[in-house]
């Protein structure tokens, strides 16, 4: 029931140009390679940086293709004096679908806060924006508090304030997996995915828990992403390095749940 979401996080590759052969490479990699995937296949989404939104989206747009996009980040506020910073309004004008909250780049290198990131959760669904909420737990914390403790907390802070049925995405990403080749195991990755699960229950109620998709990420690759799927609780995958290579990324969306 939950359409499965194969997302690819950029992070910061890909100019505005490259950004235009590279979606454009993939609409027709994917076309190519399976005729039933408008049908049956995963939501497949890009998430480039701030300078290619308008031009992915043109693109997008008109040549009418299967994919939707989303922002790396939000400002908690919706406009003034915030050098820098990029509204969820900005965002919601180009018809971003998705935005991501709380990836585990922004909240070690830019410090972001679980209170920052419960006023960018609230900020994306003002504007009508999906929040792929990311959460995941370092090595440290993993030998220190088990596998679920930490993601679950940082899933109670950043939906603190959040109430109603609201539209949400939440990608696991073990910090530990996250760039270092070594995935979580399907067993790992769901054990989490389940404690999450479980959680929104309790928060939002069993509807919005049933509705929800929840994504893994770290090390995603075409070899990995069949026995993740197999889990129950595993609606796709957040993917870095290997949304980067056209032909790798394909075959990763091309997989059905
Ligand atoms: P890698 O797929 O490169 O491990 O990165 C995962 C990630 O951080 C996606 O947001």
């Amino acid at each position: 029931k939950r359409v499965p979401l194969i997302a690819g996080n950029w992070k910061m590759n890909f100019d505005h140009e490259q950004a235009i052969a590279f979606v454009q490479k993939l609409a027709w990699t994917l076309k190519d390679a399976n005729h039933d995937y408008d049908e049956k296949g995963s939501e497949v989404a890009v998430f480039p940086p701030f300078t290619d939104l308008r031009p992915v989206q043109n693109l997008i747009w008109s040549d009418k293709l299967e994919l939707v996009y989303g922002a790396q980040d939000l400002s908690e506020h919706d406009s003034g004096a915030y050098t820098g910073e990029i509204s969820g309004q900005f965002l919601s004008a180009l018809h971003c679908t998705y935005v991501l909250v709380g990836h585990s780049e922004r909240r070690t290198m830019h410090n972001e806060t679980d209170e920052i990131l419960a006023r960018k959760v609230a900020a994306a669904l003002r504007h009508g924006l999906v929040p792929v909420l990311c959460v995941g737990e370092t090595a440290d914390d993993l030998e220190q508090h088990g596998p679920s403790a930490v993601p679950v907390a940082q899933l109670r802070a950043a939906l603190a304030d959040v109430t109603g049925t609201p539209d949400l995405v939440i990608a696991y990403e073990p910090v530990w997996a996250i760039g270092s080749g070594l995935a979580a195991t399907p067993e790992q990755a769901e054990q989490v995915a389940s404690a999450l699960r479980s959680t929104l229950a309790e928060l939002l109620g069993q509807e919005v828990a049933d509705a929800t998709r929840i994504l893994y990420g770290g090390s995603v690759k075409s070899s990995n992403i069949a026995s993740l799927m197999r889990e129950p609780n595993i609606d796709g995958a957040l993917v870095g390095g290997a949304s980067l290579d056209v032909t790798e990324f394909a075959s990763i969306a091309r997989f059905q749940k």
